[in-house]
């Protein structure tokens, strides 16, 4: 990371500051943008951060998550913060169409943006780019966005408890997109007072038995094996939206019990959302679900991890996944 000198003006002089992550907020969104917020509050920044969508709950338990601000929730209130704003942190999304309506509104407003992100593919939507598509996790971005300005000792505990919950969502746990940076960032983390296992409670032992019961219907009743492509997927209809009465975040996570099927290679959970067809791929290996969410479903994300939404019906969105199989097969059985 290389950083001008009128960006680290910017930093250390009080600015008017927006923090925006992506729509359905993820814990690298969330702790990506709520660590920038606690970093820059030392520097007497006035900061709001804002999503498009609400967050999952189990996140609520952050510092500073209290105060989010929602556009679908909060509209009027985003756009008058929004338009005072004179410096805009973009973190863990690269292209306006990721904020959906926030992002036409924020189109046209002055001021800086500063992008720091980890998708493939950036738009020029920053006067600061910071994307490196090899890297675990923004918060991982942000730790050594931090350290590379020279302020590796604001990493507090709260800054640090943030960083850490984006790197173990971002990398399932430390069981992908790691090396030994990540492990050194995680170590020096908890040697400064992250408490680990109080962050992996937060996102992994926070479910209600609700979580536990739809799981159990996916893969009873929900779950499709196709061994002839080394494939499985979970679909969720708008009556099982109703009857489990799924919420927010709820089904966060289901997609990758798949992969642990030892000869699937990639995974889809198709899910009827109450308004659109959402699909979430996952893969091991060499198989890119970038590409494959680009080219058939408009959508986008990493190699391993990607998603979209399609505007068609849910059952002709599973058509058209099964359908598009046999143009990988060759890639998805190669030994
Ligand atoms: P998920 O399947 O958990 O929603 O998303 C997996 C990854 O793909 C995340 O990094 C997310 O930011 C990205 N992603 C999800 N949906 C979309 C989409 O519609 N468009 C793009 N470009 N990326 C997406
Ligand atoms: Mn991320």
């Amino acid at each position: 990371m290389e950083f001008p000198p009128a960006l680290i003006e910017l930093i250390h002089i009080p600015q008017n500051v927006a923090i925006l992550s992506h729509r359905n907020p993820d814990g690298d969104a969330i702790g990506s943008s709520l660590a920038m917020r606690h970093y820059l509050e030392q520097y007497g920044h006035t900061v709001h951060v804002l999503f498009p969508s609400e967050y999952p709950e189990e996140f609520e338990v952050l510092s500073g998550a209290e105060d989010i601000l929602v556009w679908d929730i909060h509209t009027e209130e985003c756009k008058q913060v929004l338009s005072r704003k004179n410096l805009f942190f973009l973190l863990d999304f690269n292209s306006y169409s990721r904020i959906d309506r926030m992002g036409d509104y924020m189109k046209d407003l002055p001021g800086k943006r500063v992008m720091i992100d980890h998708h493939l593919y950036p738009d020029q939507i920053a006067d600061y780019v910071f994307s490196e598509p090899e890297a675990s996790s923004t918060c991982e971005m942000i730790y050594r966005f931090i350290q590379g300005i020279g302020d590796g000792m604001r990493i507090n505990p709260t800054v640090g408890t943030c960083i850490f919950t984006g790197l173990v969502t971002d990398t399932g746990s430390f069981r992908h997109a790691t090396n030994g940076t990540v492990y050194r960032i995680a170590a020096d983390l908890v040697d400064r007072g992250v408490d680990d296992t109080g962050v992996q409670d937060m996102i992994f032992n926070s479910q209600k038995e609700k979580h536990l019961r739809l799981l159990g219907h996916c893969l009873t009743h929900r779950m499709e094996y196709l061994p002839e492509y080394r494939t499985a997927l979970i679909w969720l209809s708008k009556k099982d939206y109703e009857i489990f009465n799924i919420q927010r975040g709820d089904t966060e996570g289901i997609v990758n019990y798949l992969l642990s099927i030892r000869d699937v290679r990639l995974a889809a959970f198709i899910h009827n959302q109450p308004t659109v067809v959402k699909l979430s791929l996952r893969s091991k290996g060499n198989i890119d679900v970038q590409e494959i969410c680009k080219k058939h479903f408009n959508g986008g994300g990493h190699k391993n991890a990607s998603g979209a939404y399609s505007h068609d019906s849910l059952k002709a969105t599973i058509e058209k996944f099964k359908d598009l199989l046999p143009e990988y097969k060759a890639v998805l059985t190669a030994k």
